[in-house]
Protein backbone atom coordinates (compact mmCIF):
# COMPACT_ATOMS: atom_id res chain seq x y z
CA UNK A 1 0.00 0.00 0.00
CA UNK A 2 1.51 3.62 -0.93
CA UNK A 3 1.12 6.13 1.51
CA UNK A 4 1.33 9.82 1.03
CA UNK A 5 4.41 10.28 3.36
CA UNK A 6 6.46 7.61 5.42
CA UNK A 7 7.81 9.38 8.85
CA UNK A 8 10.58 7.11 9.93
CA UNK A 9 11.10 7.32 13.86
CA UNK A 10 8.36 8.18 16.27
CA UNK A 11 10.35 10.35 18.73
CA UNK A 12 9.19 13.48 19.42
CA UNK A 13 9.94 15.32 16.24
CA UNK A 14 8.58 12.28 13.31
CA UNK A 15 5.20 12.07 15.43
CA UNK A 16 4.71 15.71 16.05
CA UNK A 17 5.61 15.80 11.98
CA UNK A 18 3.01 13.03 11.41
CA UNK A 19 0.42 14.94 13.41
CA UNK A 20 0.60 18.14 11.54
CA UNK A 21 0.89 16.28 8.08
CA UNK A 22 -1.99 14.40 9.21
CA UNK A 23 -4.18 17.47 10.26
CA UNK A 24 -3.27 18.91 6.21
CA UNK A 25 -4.96 16.13 5.06
CA UNK A 26 -2.59 13.92 4.05
CA UNK A 27 -1.89 10.10 4.51
CA UNK A 28 0.89 9.38 6.42
CA UNK A 29 1.94 6.48 8.07
CA UNK A 30 5.19 6.14 10.96
CA UNK A 31 7.53 3.37 11.29
CA UNK A 32 9.49 2.88 14.24
CA UNK A 33 12.29 0.34 15.07
CA UNK A 34 11.66 0.05 18.81
CA UNK A 35 8.74 -1.99 20.23
CA UNK A 36 8.21 -0.44 22.97
CA UNK A 37 8.26 3.05 23.82
CA UNK A 38 11.70 3.92 25.11
CA UNK A 39 10.96 5.50 29.11
CA UNK A 40 14.09 8.03 28.86
CA UNK A 41 12.98 11.20 30.28
CA UNK A 42 15.40 13.38 27.65
CA UNK A 43 14.17 16.77 27.17
CA UNK A 44 12.02 17.97 29.93
CA UNK A 45 12.28 21.80 28.77
CA UNK A 46 9.52 22.99 26.46
CA UNK A 47 9.64 26.20 25.16
CA UNK A 48 6.46 28.90 24.49
CA UNK A 49 6.97 28.39 20.28
CA UNK A 50 6.95 24.82 20.74
CA UNK A 51 3.50 24.99 22.93
CA UNK A 52 2.14 27.20 19.93
CA UNK A 53 2.76 24.69 17.72
CA UNK A 54 1.33 21.97 19.39
CA UNK A 55 -1.83 24.12 19.89
CA UNK A 56 -2.96 23.34 16.45
CA UNK A 57 -3.31 19.88 16.74
CA UNK A 58 -7.21 19.69 18.47
CA UNK A 59 -8.84 17.00 21.03
CA UNK A 60 -12.01 15.39 20.89
CA UNK A 61 -13.17 17.86 23.32
CA UNK A 62 -12.36 20.87 21.68
CA UNK A 63 -8.77 21.59 23.52
CA UNK A 64 -5.56 20.90 22.20
CA UNK A 65 -2.11 18.78 22.51
CA UNK A 66 -0.53 21.55 23.81
CA UNK A 67 -3.48 21.67 26.75
CA UNK A 68 -2.56 18.48 27.74
CA UNK A 69 0.78 18.80 27.62
CA UNK A 70 0.44 22.03 29.84
CA UNK A 71 -1.76 19.58 32.58
CA UNK A 72 1.13 17.30 32.79
CA UNK A 73 3.46 19.36 33.14
CA UNK A 74 4.73 22.23 35.75
CA UNK A 75 4.84 25.85 34.50
CA UNK A 76 8.05 27.65 35.88
CA UNK A 77 8.32 31.40 34.85
CA UNK A 78 11.95 32.01 33.80
CA UNK A 79 14.70 29.96 31.56
CA UNK A 80 18.18 29.70 32.00
CA UNK A 81 21.18 29.92 29.72
CA UNK A 82 24.31 28.52 30.15
CA UNK A 83 23.24 27.74 34.09
CA UNK A 84 23.75 31.23 34.93
CA UNK A 85 22.59 32.74 38.07
CA UNK A 86 20.60 35.60 36.17
CA UNK A 87 17.62 34.16 34.68
CA UNK A 88 15.69 34.74 31.31
CA UNK A 89 11.71 35.76 32.66
CA UNK A 90 9.31 34.46 30.07
CA UNK A 91 6.15 36.18 32.13
CA UNK A 92 5.98 39.44 29.74
CA UNK A 93 6.39 37.40 26.89
CA UNK A 94 3.46 38.12 23.92
CA UNK A 95 2.23 34.22 23.66
CA UNK A 96 -0.60 32.03 25.70
CA UNK A 97 2.05 30.01 26.93
CA UNK A 98 4.10 32.69 28.71
CA UNK A 99 6.73 30.43 30.38
CA UNK A 100 8.61 27.25 30.35
CA UNK A 101 6.99 23.44 30.45
CA UNK A 102 9.07 21.06 32.52
CA UNK A 103 7.61 17.84 31.12
CA UNK A 104 9.46 14.31 30.55
CA UNK A 105 10.15 13.43 26.93
CA UNK A 106 8.26 10.27 27.95
CA UNK A 107 4.96 12.40 29.02
CA UNK A 108 5.76 14.51 25.81
CA UNK A 109 6.05 11.14 23.39
CA UNK A 110 3.15 9.51 25.40
CA UNK A 111 0.62 12.31 24.87
CA UNK A 112 1.63 12.74 20.57
CA UNK A 113 1.22 8.71 20.33
CA UNK A 114 -1.89 9.26 21.78
CA UNK A 115 -2.67 11.98 19.66
CA UNK A 116 -1.88 9.93 16.84
CA UNK A 117 -3.72 6.84 17.77
CA UNK A 118 -6.83 9.14 18.75
CA UNK A 119 -6.53 9.98 15.00
CA UNK A 120 -6.21 6.92 13.68
CA UNK A 121 -2.46 7.37 12.54
CA UNK A 122 -0.80 3.98 11.85
CA UNK A 123 2.63 3.92 13.70
CA UNK A 124 4.22 0.98 12.76
CA UNK A 125 6.68 -0.17 15.81
CA UNK A 126 9.32 -3.19 15.43
CA UNK A 127 10.08 -1.71 11.67
CA UNK A 128 13.37 -0.60 11.60
CA UNK A 129 14.49 1.05 7.93
CA UNK A 130 17.92 -0.26 6.81
CA UNK A 131 17.55 1.30 3.09
CA UNK A 132 15.70 3.39 0.93
CA UNK A 133 15.52 3.50 -3.04
CA UNK A 134 14.07 6.63 -4.72
CA UNK A 135 12.75 7.04 -8.43
CA UNK A 136 10.16 9.78 -9.90
CA UNK A 137 6.97 8.61 -8.60
CA UNK A 138 8.39 7.53 -4.90
CA UNK A 139 10.50 5.70 -2.69
CA UNK A 140 10.71 2.21 -1.87
CA UNK A 141 11.88 1.86 2.01
CA UNK A 142 13.35 -1.59 3.72
CA UNK A 143 13.47 -2.80 6.86
CA UNK A 144 16.04 -4.53 8.57
CA UNK A 145 13.43 -7.69 8.50
CA UNK A 146 13.62 -7.52 4.80
CA UNK A 147 9.58 -5.39 4.45
CA UNK A 148 9.39 -3.10 1.66
CA UNK A 149 6.73 -0.26 1.63
CA UNK A 150 6.22 2.35 -0.63
CA UNK A 151 5.28 6.26 -0.19
CA UNK A 152 5.40 9.52 -2.31
CA UNK A 153 7.78 11.38 0.17
CA UNK A 154 9.92 10.35 3.23
CA UNK A 155 10.87 11.95 6.08
CA UNK A 156 13.85 10.87 8.43
CA UNK A 157 13.45 11.52 12.01
CA UNK A 158 15.05 9.11 13.14
CA UNK A 159 17.51 10.87 15.38
CA UNK A 160 20.92 11.31 16.02
CA UNK A 161 22.50 8.55 14.29
CA UNK A 162 20.04 8.18 11.26
CA UNK A 163 19.52 5.34 8.99
CA UNK A 164 17.60 7.48 6.27
CA UNK A 165 20.75 10.40 6.36
CA UNK A 166 22.83 7.62 5.25
CA UNK A 167 21.16 5.73 3.39
CA UNK A 168 21.09 9.39 1.23
CA UNK A 169 25.15 9.57 1.96
CA UNK A 170 24.53 13.25 3.76
CA UNK A 171 27.50 14.59 5.19
CA UNK A 172 27.27 15.10 9.12
CA UNK A 173 30.18 17.55 9.48
CA UNK A 174 31.11 19.37 12.66
CA UNK A 175 32.88 18.71 16.39
CA UNK A 176 33.07 16.21 18.28
CA UNK A 177 32.73 15.94 22.00
CA UNK A 178 35.32 17.37 24.52
CA UNK A 179 33.32 16.98 27.20
CA UNK A 180 31.35 14.73 28.78
CA UNK A 181 28.97 15.44 31.44
CA UNK A 182 26.71 13.44 34.09
CA UNK A 183 22.90 13.56 34.36
CA UNK A 184 20.19 12.18 35.98
CA UNK A 185 16.22 11.60 36.90
CA UNK A 186 15.91 11.32 41.22
CA UNK A 187 13.66 11.69 44.02
CA UNK A 188 15.72 14.04 46.92
CA UNK A 189 14.38 14.32 50.27
CA UNK A 190 16.37 17.92 50.80
CA UNK A 191 16.76 19.38 47.52
CA UNK A 192 19.16 22.27 47.38
CA UNK A 193 17.54 25.79 47.40
CA UNK A 194 19.47 27.29 44.38
CA UNK A 195 19.18 25.18 41.21
CA UNK A 196 22.09 26.11 39.49
CA UNK A 197 26.24 25.96 41.21
CA UNK A 198 29.31 27.06 39.54
CA UNK A 199 32.74 26.44 40.52
CA UNK A 200 35.86 26.86 39.16
CA UNK A 201 37.51 23.86 41.45
CA UNK A 202 34.45 21.87 41.72
CA UNK A 203 32.75 21.95 38.37
CA UNK A 204 29.34 22.49 38.05
CA UNK A 205 25.31 21.03 39.04
CA UNK A 206 21.82 21.40 38.76
CA UNK A 207 18.61 20.23 40.02
CA UNK A 208 15.76 20.94 38.70
CA UNK A 209 12.30 19.89 40.15
CA UNK A 210 10.14 17.82 37.31
CA UNK A 211 6.32 17.01 37.88
CA UNK A 212 5.72 13.87 39.97
CA UNK A 213 8.33 14.69 42.64
CA UNK A 214 11.38 14.01 40.64
CA UNK A 215 14.48 15.62 40.01
CA UNK A 216 17.23 15.82 37.15
CA UNK A 217 20.45 16.60 38.56
CA UNK A 218 23.02 17.52 35.70
CA UNK A 219 26.43 19.14 35.43
CA UNK A 220 30.45 18.42 34.64
CA UNK A 221 33.25 18.01 36.80
CA UNK A 222 36.57 19.43 35.56
CA UNK A 223 37.80 15.88 34.77
CA UNK A 224 34.69 16.12 32.30
CA UNK A 225 36.12 18.30 30.37
CA UNK A 226 39.16 19.02 27.41
CA UNK A 227 38.42 15.28 26.23
CA UNK A 228 40.14 14.14 23.26
CA UNK A 229 37.72 12.38 21.15
CA UNK A 230 38.44 8.88 22.42
CA UNK A 231 38.32 9.76 26.01
CA UNK A 232 34.61 11.34 25.52
CA UNK A 233 33.80 8.29 23.77
CA UNK A 234 34.84 6.04 26.63
CA UNK A 235 33.64 8.40 29.26
CA UNK A 236 29.88 8.06 26.92
CA UNK A 237 30.10 4.72 27.67
CA UNK A 238 30.88 4.62 31.63
CA UNK A 239 27.21 5.10 32.41
CA UNK A 240 27.00 6.38 36.49
CA UNK A 241 25.24 3.97 38.59
CA UNK A 242 23.71 5.05 42.00
CA UNK A 243 26.86 4.56 43.74
CA UNK A 244 29.10 7.07 41.55
CA UNK A 245 25.77 9.82 41.37
CA UNK A 246 26.37 9.73 44.92
CA UNK A 247 30.21 10.36 45.00
CA UNK A 248 29.67 12.84 42.56
CA UNK A 249 27.10 15.04 44.40
CA UNK A 250 29.22 14.66 47.52
CA UNK A 251 32.47 15.94 45.85
CA UNK A 252 30.84 18.53 43.82
CA UNK A 253 28.70 19.46 46.98
CA UNK A 254 29.60 17.86 50.34
CA UNK A 255 25.69 16.38 50.28
CA UNK A 256 23.90 13.84 48.22
CA UNK A 257 20.73 15.86 49.04
CA UNK A 258 18.94 12.86 50.39
CA UNK A 259 19.45 11.19 47.14
CA UNK A 260 16.23 8.74 47.82
CA UNK A 261 16.18 7.07 44.38
CA UNK A 262 17.71 7.46 41.07
CA UNK A 263 15.23 6.56 38.25
CA UNK A 264 17.62 6.89 35.14
CA UNK A 265 21.61 8.16 34.61
CA UNK A 266 22.98 8.81 31.66
CA UNK A 267 25.78 11.27 30.17
CA UNK A 268 25.69 14.55 27.70
CA UNK A 269 28.35 15.67 25.53
CA UNK A 270 29.37 18.95 23.21
CA UNK A 271 29.50 16.61 19.93
CA UNK A 272 27.52 19.43 17.43
CA UNK A 273 26.77 18.28 13.81
CA UNK A 274 24.88 19.22 11.02
CA UNK A 275 23.22 17.70 8.18
CA UNK A 276 24.86 18.96 4.72
CA UNK A 277 21.44 18.94 3.27
CA UNK A 278 17.70 18.74 4.43
CA UNK A 279 16.10 17.10 1.39
CA UNK A 280 17.13 14.70 -0.98
CA UNK A 281 14.40 14.45 -4.19
CA UNK A 282 11.34 13.42 -1.68
CA UNK A 283 13.62 12.32 1.29
CA UNK A 284 13.40 15.06 4.24
CA UNK A 285 15.55 15.34 7.54
CA UNK A 286 14.25 17.30 10.87
CA UNK A 287 14.98 16.60 14.48
CA UNK A 288 18.11 15.18 15.41
CA UNK A 289 18.65 13.66 12.45
CA UNK A 290 19.64 16.82 10.71
CA UNK A 291 21.20 18.56 14.11
CA UNK A 292 23.08 17.53 16.81
CA UNK A 293 24.63 19.80 19.87
CA UNK A 294 24.97 19.75 23.70
CA UNK A 295 21.76 19.70 25.30
CA UNK A 296 21.92 23.35 26.85
CA UNK A 297 18.58 25.25 27.37
CA UNK A 298 16.74 22.98 26.62
CA UNK A 299 16.62 22.70 22.84
CA UNK A 300 17.03 19.59 20.44
CA UNK A 301 13.39 18.86 20.77
CA UNK A 302 11.89 22.37 20.66
CA UNK A 303 14.05 23.31 17.24
CA UNK A 304 12.83 19.42 16.01
CA UNK A 305 9.70 20.34 16.42
CA UNK A 306 9.83 23.69 14.60
CA UNK A 307 11.37 21.77 11.55
CA UNK A 308 8.12 19.36 11.57
CA UNK A 309 6.14 22.37 11.74
CA UNK A 310 8.16 24.38 8.72
CA UNK A 311 8.04 21.21 6.74
CA UNK A 312 4.47 20.00 7.17
CA UNK A 313 2.30 22.34 5.14
CA UNK A 314 5.14 22.79 2.67
CA UNK A 315 4.80 18.68 2.24
CA UNK A 316 1.08 18.58 2.29
CA UNK A 317 1.00 21.41 -0.40
CA UNK A 318 3.17 19.22 -2.48
CA UNK A 319 1.83 16.03 -2.42
CA UNK A 320 -1.22 18.00 -3.04
CA UNK A 321 0.48 19.61 -6.04
CA UNK A 322 -0.19 23.11 -5.31
CA UNK A 323 2.80 24.22 -4.22
CA UNK A 324 4.54 27.10 -5.76
CA UNK A 325 8.27 26.41 -6.40
CA UNK A 326 9.27 28.97 -3.35
CA UNK A 327 8.18 26.45 -1.03
CA UNK A 328 9.68 23.45 -2.90
CA UNK A 329 13.23 24.69 -3.95
CA UNK A 330 13.28 28.13 -3.85
CA UNK A 331 13.65 30.88 -1.03
CA UNK A 332 10.98 29.22 1.45
CA UNK A 333 11.70 26.13 1.04
CA UNK A 334 12.12 23.67 4.27
CA UNK A 335 15.81 23.22 3.51
CA UNK A 336 16.54 27.42 2.97
CA UNK A 337 14.48 27.89 5.99
CA UNK A 338 15.85 25.76 8.48
CA UNK A 339 19.30 24.98 7.66
CA UNK A 340 19.97 28.87 8.94
CA UNK A 341 18.20 27.85 12.46
CA UNK A 342 20.08 24.78 12.87
CA UNK A 343 23.64 26.92 12.28
CA UNK A 344 22.38 29.25 15.06
CA UNK A 345 21.52 26.66 17.10
CA UNK A 346 25.12 24.87 17.20
CA UNK A 347 26.33 28.26 17.49
CA UNK A 348 23.89 28.99 20.56
CA UNK A 349 24.81 25.24 22.39
CA UNK A 350 28.07 26.09 21.85
CA UNK A 351 28.76 29.25 23.35
CA UNK A 352 26.38 27.60 26.14
CA UNK A 353 29.50 24.82 26.25
CA UNK A 354 31.62 27.30 26.69
CA UNK A 355 30.00 29.44 29.70
CA UNK A 356 29.26 26.18 31.45
CA UNK A 357 32.21 24.17 31.44
CA UNK A 358 35.43 26.52 31.53
CA UNK A 359 36.53 25.90 34.77
CA UNK A 360 39.00 28.88 34.89
CA UNK A 361 39.14 32.73 36.47
CA UNK A 362 38.75 33.74 32.93
CA UNK A 363 35.41 31.23 32.52
CA UNK A 364 34.13 32.63 36.01
CA UNK A 365 34.71 36.10 34.82
CA UNK A 366 33.01 35.47 31.39
CA UNK A 367 29.98 33.92 33.07
CA UNK A 368 29.53 36.56 36.08
CA UNK A 369 29.95 39.35 32.67
CA UNK A 370 27.17 37.68 30.79
CA UNK A 371 24.82 36.87 33.97
CA UNK A 372 25.02 41.00 34.82
CA UNK A 373 24.24 41.67 30.93
CA UNK A 374 20.78 39.19 31.35
CA UNK A 375 20.67 40.43 34.54
CA UNK A 376 19.89 43.82 33.14
CA UNK A 377 17.21 42.56 31.00
CA UNK A 378 17.98 44.54 28.07
CA UNK A 379 19.15 43.64 24.11
CA UNK A 380 21.02 40.59 25.47
CA UNK A 381 18.54 39.03 27.58
CA UNK A 382 15.82 40.40 24.40
CA UNK A 383 18.08 38.20 22.21
CA UNK A 384 18.73 35.30 24.47
CA UNK A 385 14.92 35.15 25.56
CA UNK A 386 13.71 35.72 21.84
CA UNK A 387 15.97 32.63 20.38
CA UNK A 388 15.28 30.60 23.55
CA UNK A 389 11.31 31.05 23.60
CA UNK A 390 11.10 30.39 19.64
CA UNK A 391 9.15 33.31 20.08
CA UNK A 392 11.24 35.65 17.47
CA UNK A 393 12.86 32.85 15.59
CA UNK A 394 11.99 34.25 12.08
CA UNK A 395 13.03 33.25 8.45
CA UNK A 396 14.79 35.42 5.85
CA UNK A 397 14.24 38.67 7.73
CA UNK A 398 15.41 41.60 6.02
CA UNK A 399 16.43 44.76 8.29
CA UNK A 400 13.62 46.45 10.21
CA UNK A 401 11.03 44.04 8.10
CA UNK A 402 8.29 42.03 10.01
CA UNK A 403 8.31 39.66 6.53
CA UNK A 404 9.44 36.37 7.62
CA UNK A 405 8.73 36.45 11.76
CA UNK A 406 6.42 34.98 13.91
CA UNK A 407 2.43 36.36 14.52
CA UNK A 408 1.48 36.37 17.75
CA UNK A 409 -1.72 35.06 18.54
CA UNK A 410 -3.95 38.13 18.06
CA UNK A 411 -7.79 37.99 19.18
CA UNK A 412 -9.85 38.57 16.40
CA UNK A 413 -13.48 40.14 16.03
CA UNK A 414 -15.93 37.24 16.06
CA UNK A 415 -13.60 35.89 18.66
CA UNK A 416 -10.87 33.43 19.13
CA UNK A 417 -7.41 33.71 18.61
CA UNK A 418 -5.10 33.77 15.11
CA UNK A 419 -3.43 30.30 15.98
CA UNK A 420 -6.13 28.61 16.03
CA UNK A 421 -7.65 30.36 13.27
CA UNK A 422 -4.56 29.36 11.00
CA UNK A 423 -5.31 26.33 7.89
CA UNK A 424 -2.53 23.85 7.75
CA UNK A 425 -3.63 24.02 3.60
CA UNK A 426 -3.87 28.05 2.61
CA UNK A 427 -2.62 31.44 4.08
CA UNK A 428 -4.78 33.46 6.15
CA UNK A 429 -5.23 37.30 5.35
CA UNK A 430 -5.24 39.11 8.49
CA UNK A 431 -6.81 42.93 8.43
CA UNK A 432 -5.96 45.21 11.16
CA UNK A 433 -8.68 48.16 10.08
CA UNK A 434 -11.95 48.50 8.34
CA UNK A 435 -9.80 48.69 5.12
CA UNK A 436 -11.91 46.45 2.44
CA UNK A 437 -10.38 43.24 1.46
CA UNK A 438 -10.22 41.70 -1.90
CA UNK A 439 -12.97 39.05 -2.70
CA UNK A 440 -12.66 35.59 -3.73
CA UNK A 441 -9.10 34.93 -2.83
CA UNK A 442 -7.92 31.15 -2.13
CA UNK A 443 -7.52 32.75 1.65
CA UNK A 444 -8.61 32.79 4.91
CA UNK A 445 -9.90 36.52 6.03
CA UNK A 446 -10.18 37.35 9.54
CA UNK A 447 -9.65 40.73 11.14
CA UNK A 448 -7.47 41.78 14.60
CA UNK A 449 -8.98 43.24 17.72
CA UNK A 450 -5.10 44.01 18.04
CA UNK A 451 -2.67 46.08 16.18
CA UNK A 452 0.75 44.38 14.93
CA UNK A 453 4.04 46.25 13.73
CA UNK A 454 2.11 49.13 12.41
CA UNK A 455 0.53 46.95 9.50
CA UNK A 456 -2.44 47.70 7.70
CA UNK A 457 -2.70 43.90 6.83
CA UNK A 458 -0.65 40.73 6.92
CA UNK A 459 -0.46 37.45 4.95
CA UNK A 460 -0.03 34.92 7.34
CA UNK A 461 1.16 31.39 6.18
CA UNK A 462 -0.12 28.30 8.22
CA UNK A 463 3.29 27.77 10.53
CA UNK A 464 2.36 31.07 11.00
CA UNK A 465 5.24 32.94 9.97
CA UNK A 466 4.44 36.33 8.03
CA UNK A 467 4.60 36.10 4.60
CA UNK A 468 3.99 39.30 3.41
CA UNK A 469 2.82 42.68 5.31
CA UNK A 470 1.56 45.94 4.15
CA UNK A 471 1.31 49.53 6.00
CA UNK A 472 -1.84 51.31 5.28
CA UNK A 473 -0.57 53.10 2.31
CA UNK A 474 0.62 50.02 0.49
CA UNK A 475 -2.21 48.20 0.85
CA UNK A 476 -4.65 47.69 -2.08
CA UNK A 477 -6.80 45.00 -3.25
CA UNK A 478 -4.09 44.25 -6.54
CA UNK A 479 -0.84 44.61 -4.55
CA UNK A 480 -2.72 41.72 -2.07
CA UNK A 481 -3.90 39.86 -5.13
CA UNK A 482 -0.22 39.73 -6.27
CA UNK A 483 1.09 38.24 -3.56
CA UNK A 484 -1.51 35.98 -2.62
CA UNK A 485 -1.05 34.21 -6.57
CA UNK A 486 2.64 34.00 -5.73
CA UNK A 487 2.01 32.33 -2.66
CA UNK A 488 -0.70 29.93 -4.16
CA UNK A 489 0.24 29.23 -7.91
CA UNK A 490 0.01 25.71 -7.99
CA UNK A 491 3.69 24.52 -9.30
CA UNK A 492 4.83 21.72 -10.65
CA UNK A 493 4.45 18.63 -8.24
CA UNK A 494 8.48 17.84 -7.63
CA UNK A 495 9.72 15.04 -9.23
CA UNK A 496 13.71 15.67 -8.70
C1 LIG B 1 20.07 14.42 28.49
C2 LIG B 1 19.30 15.13 27.43
C3 LIG B 1 18.50 16.18 27.79
C4 LIG B 1 17.78 16.86 26.82
N1 LIG B 1 16.98 17.89 27.20
C5 LIG B 1 16.28 18.56 26.26
C6 LIG B 1 15.35 19.57 26.62
O1 LIG B 1 15.16 19.85 27.80
N2 LIG B 1 14.65 20.19 25.63
C7 LIG B 1 14.84 19.86 24.32
O2 LIG B 1 14.22 20.49 23.46
N3 LIG B 1 15.67 18.88 23.95
C8 LIG B 1 16.38 18.21 24.88
N4 LIG B 1 17.19 17.17 24.52
C9 LIG B 1 17.26 16.77 23.11
C10 LIG B 1 16.09 15.89 22.72
O3 LIG B 1 16.02 14.75 23.56
C11 LIG B 1 16.25 15.46 21.28
O4 LIG B 1 16.58 16.59 20.51
C12 LIG B 1 14.96 14.83 20.76
O5 LIG B 1 14.75 13.56 21.32
C13 LIG B 1 15.04 14.68 19.23
O6 LIG B 1 13.87 14.07 18.80
P1 LIG B 1 13.86 13.24 17.44
O7 LIG B 1 12.47 12.77 17.29
O8 LIG B 1 14.50 14.04 16.38
O9 LIG B 1 14.85 12.03 17.69
P2 LIG B 1 14.75 10.85 18.75
O10 LIG B 1 14.10 11.29 19.99
O11 LIG B 1 16.14 10.28 18.85
O12 LIG B 1 13.79 9.80 18.05
C14 LIG B 1 14.21 9.04 16.94
C15 LIG B 1 13.32 7.82 16.83
O13 LIG B 1 13.69 7.11 15.66
C16 LIG B 1 13.78 5.73 15.96
N5 LIG B 1 14.71 5.14 15.00
C17 LIG B 1 16.06 5.22 14.98
N6 LIG B 1 16.56 4.56 13.93
C18 LIG B 1 15.51 4.05 13.25
C19 LIG B 1 15.38 3.27 12.08
N7 LIG B 1 16.47 2.88 11.37
N8 LIG B 1 14.15 2.89 11.66
C20 LIG B 1 13.04 3.27 12.36
N9 LIG B 1 13.10 4.01 13.49
C21 LIG B 1 14.33 4.40 13.93
C22 LIG B 1 14.27 5.69 17.39
O14 LIG B 1 13.96 4.45 18.01
C23 LIG B 1 13.50 6.86 18.00
O15 LIG B 1 12.25 6.49 18.50
C24 LIG B 1 17.91 16.47 25.48
C25 LIG B 1 18.72 15.39 25.11
C26 LIG B 1 19.42 14.73 26.08
C27 LIG B 1 20.29 13.57 25.69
Amino acid sequence: MQTDVAVIGAGPVGMAAAALLHRAGVAVRVFEARSDRLGQSRATTIHPRTLEVLDALPTADGGSLAELMVAAGTAVPAAHFAVLPDRLSYERLDTSFPFVLQLSQVETERLLAEHLEANGVVVETGWELADLEQDNEGVTITSTAGAQERARYVIGADGAHSAVRHALDIGFPGTSATSMGFLADVRLDRPPAHPHHWDVERGSYSVIALPGGRYRVFGHEPSDTGLTPEEAKARQADIPDETELRATLHRMAGDDFGLREVIWTSRAGDATRHAEHYRVGRVFLAGDAAHVHLPAGGQGLNVGVQDAANLAWKLAAEVAGRAPRRIIDGPQSYDAERRPIAARLAANTLAQASLMVTFTPAGQALRDLVSRLIARDGDTADELRGWLSGLEVAYDVSAGSPVGRRVPNLPLAGGGTLHRALRPDRLTLVAFGPTPMPDELPVELVRSLRGWEDAAAVLVRPDGHAAAVWRADELSASAVAEVVAGWTVVGEPATR
